[in-house]
């Protein structure tokens, strides 16, 4: 049987096709040997498995998701995240908080997860956190949606604002990664410690991980605090200005070696 792409996104819980149904560990059987970052119970289509010639393991079924999504343009990745139903987030959330900004921004700010006001307007950074925000992209002469992009590592609210799970980054993973081959950014800040652990991986602190250029798959990255954390501890904030004058020095040593490149 030949699957259409549309079919292939569908099997991959890409596109809506099903309704969707939480299947017990138990009943998922023990065929799916899923790894623990992945065994939570996870939206499973409810099709015939006359429809599905070939069973596919979870963790197979995790790959083929992220090489899906890796071939994805801008509408299809919207489209995908905007009916995502990969974990638990999905059915608490009221919309999805794909991102916002210049396409092609040289800068990529990397937030956490929406909040409540993030999650009623469907933008990251629309909240208190995000006017901060707003004034530290104007301290450097930034401006939202002008070179730059602003997106979350969690394209959904965790209830009550809650520290997001493993699984539910996870999940989410392959979403921002995407955004950031089509982005190219020449230089993402993350915002706090959690957008930073989870682009860099390991456990250090945030003090260990500002003033410091970091990759993240080749593209630099700079580490400062998250501005809600920055409005409950105000002294930080001269502690931040130094990583914004850091990163806008990045900026411009990465301008200058791409026109040196390029002449
Ligand atoms: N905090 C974040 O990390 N992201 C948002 O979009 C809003 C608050």
């Amino acid at each position: 049987m030949s699957l259409t792409r549309d079919d292939m996104l569908r099997e991959l819980e890409l596109l809506p096709a099903w309704r969707l149904r939480e299947i017990p560990a138990a009943e998922a059987g023990a065929a799916v040997e899923a790894p623990a970052m992945e065994s939570q119970a996870v939206a499973t289509a409810d099709v015939s498995v006359e429809t599905i010639p070939d069973a596919v393991p979870t963790v197979t079924l995790g790959q083929e998701r992220r090489a899906a999504i890796m071939q994805m343009d801008w509408q299809d990745l919207r489209e995908c995240v905007s009916h995502c139903r990969s974990c638990s987030l999905s059915q608490t959330r009221t919309q999805t908080v794909f991102g916002v900004g210049d396409e092609h921004a040289e800068w990529l700010f990397v937030g956490e997860a929406p909040g409540a006001e993030e999650d009623r307007q469907g933008e990251p950074f629309v909240g208190a956190a995000g006017k901060l925000l707003d004034n530290m992209l104007a301290a450097i002469a930034l401006q939202r949606g002008k070179n730059v992009y602003i997106a979350n590592v969690l394209k959904c609210r965790p209830p009550e604002n809650r520290d997001p799970h493993g699984e539910e980054v996870a999940r989410c993973d392959p979403f921002l990664k995407r955004q950031v081959e089509l982005i190219k950014p020449k230089l993402i800040v993350a915002l706090g410690k959690f957008a930073a652990l989870s682009l860099l991986g390991g456990e250090q602190s945030i003090a260990a991980m500002r003033g410091k250029l970091h990759d993240y798959h080749g593209v630099p990255v700079v580490v400062t605090y998250h501005p809600a954390y920055l409005l409950r501890n105000l002294p930080d904030k001269a502690k931040a200005w130094e990583d914004l004058c850091f990163a806008r020095a990045t900026m411009r040593d990465l301008q200058s070696a791409a026109a040196a490149a390029s002449s």
